[in-house]
């Protein structure tokens, strides 16, 4: 449910992840590392564990997505 929060999408493409952790560093309020990088699950949505919806005022989801060595992480 949506109370009012502006929500930006995000999504991980885990296949190309190399599983670096820079997106934990950068933005461990919605980054999880394990055996590959996965949306906290408080944010996740539609069961997966790759796509989460997140409030816009996280702005590092942002640094993360820029700061990402090989860019597999989408920001809408
Ligand atoms: S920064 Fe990119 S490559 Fe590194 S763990 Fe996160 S999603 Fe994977």
């Amino acid at each position: 449910m949506n109370w009012g929060v502006n929500l930006v999408k995000v999504k991980i493409n885990q296949t190309e992840c190399i599983t670096c952790g820079v997106c934990e560093d950068v933005c461990p309020e919605v980054f999880k590392v394990e055996e590959t990088s996965k949306i906290v699950e408080e944010y996740r949505v539609g069961g997966e564990d790759s796509e989460g919806d997140v409030p816009s005022d996280i702005d590092c989801v942002q640094n993360a997505a820029t700061q990402c060595p090989v860019s597999v992480i989408m920001v809408d």
